[in-house]
């Protein structure tokens, strides 16, 4: 592709962790109940994940690494109130595949033929019959080796391995009735049993002092505010022995970073008088998309509402009131 749409997939692909970003939501979006996520070199030299969604036929899996052929973005009411950032913008793939070698293999769950495509910088190489149980692998080799800019802005491979475990493990725990795993150079970081049991995803991801630390966020008498809900697991700073902060961030689902809600666990934390103890925290937080606010890069994962205030009010609010409430 030209340098620029280069330039532009470069945008939209920040780091190996908004690849894994991506994937996992598109197995989870194609109803799988196991995905497997595996990485090489922090994700920098290879990304892969695999789930038994409901995979694709052959020209469904040509359309999706086509530019915007497939967004679920029904018209332009749909950009304006706020969808596009939240990840729903069709162009993941497409993107992706301009910036590394892209090789997707997939069988539909309704039977028929697996079909394998690989993509070099932008361009499809080869679609060809395949052998692959029902649902999808997708691997990524050699992220931005067309984009040496980009590259070189990547971090150690043990940073880019840290952001590539925070999504999975968000989204494990956002998901507990889907079976997560990841593995970093072969070995297993960490797995979920996709019970449906969010503390047993607790426990396979953070082991049992963390769950056993984690209070459940209710949201019950949520101040009036832009939230309709907010709903997760925090730790109670007594018990919580993390030596670094932990927060994953949901908002209508898709995994976001938002620093007022950090602001508001911290706060909240102060109000316990325990400043000098780390938050873990998952929190899922469902509002207006009209009030996200939508000049911040749609493909970062950073989100600001449009009263920012309200929100920190709100989510302090529901942190201090689960801190009050006995253990899971
Ligand atoms: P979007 O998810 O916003 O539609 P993507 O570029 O991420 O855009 O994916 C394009 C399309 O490819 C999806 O809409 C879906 O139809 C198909 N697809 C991608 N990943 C999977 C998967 N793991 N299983 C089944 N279909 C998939
Ligand atoms: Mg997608």
């Amino acid at each position: 592709p030209q340098t620029v749409e280069r330039i532009a997939a470069g945008e939209v692909v920040e780091r190996p962790a908004s690849v894994v970003k991506e994937l996992v939501e598109n197995s989870i979006d194609a109803d799988a109940s196991r995905v497997t996520v595996a990485v090489e070199n922090g994700g920098i030299d290879g990304i892969s994940v695999r789930d038994d969604g409901y995979g694709m036929e052959r020209d469904e899996l040509e359309r999706a690494v086509e530019k915007h052929t497939t967004s679920k973005i029904r018209d332009i009411d749909d950009l304006e109130s706020g969808v596009a950032t939240l990840g729903f913008r069709g162009e993941a793939l497409h993107a992706i595949g301009a910036v590394s070698r892209l090789t997707i293999t997939t069988r539909p769950r309704t039977g028929g033929e697996a079909t394998e495509l690989t993509v070099e910088g932008g361009e499809v190489t080869a679609v060809r019959p395949a052998g692959h149980p029902p649902g999808t692998t997708v691997e990524i080799e050699d992220l931005f080796y067309n984009v040496p800019a980009r590259r070189k802005y990547l971090k150690q491979p043990s940073t880019e391995f840290d952001h590539v475990n925070t999504v999975a493990t968000s989204y494990g725990l956002a998901n507990p009735d889907v079976a997560v795993a990841l593995e970093h150079e072969g070995r297993e970081t960490f797995a979920t049993t996709g019970s449906g049991d969010l503390q047993e995803a607790v426990m396979a991801v953070y082991g049992r002092e963390v769950a056993e630390a984690m209070r459940s966020v209710s949201g019950d008498g949520l101040p009036e505010g832009p939230l309709d809900s907010v709903g997760g697991l925090v730790s109670h700073p007594e018990t919580n022995r993390a030596s670094r902060e932990y927060l994953s961030t949901f908002v209508n689902g898709r995994y976001v970073t938002a620093s007022v809600v950090r602001e508001a666990i911290v706060d909240a934390y102060d109000t316990q008088l325990a400043p000098d103890r780390y938050p873990f925290a998952v929190l899922f937080l469902s509002v207006d998309p009209a009030t996200v606010d939508v000049n911040v890069h749609p493909r970062k994962l950073e989100v600001r509402f449009a009263d920012e205030d309200a929100v920190k009010d709100q989510v302090e609010a529901a942190v201090e009131q689960a801190l009050l409430e006995e253990g899971l």
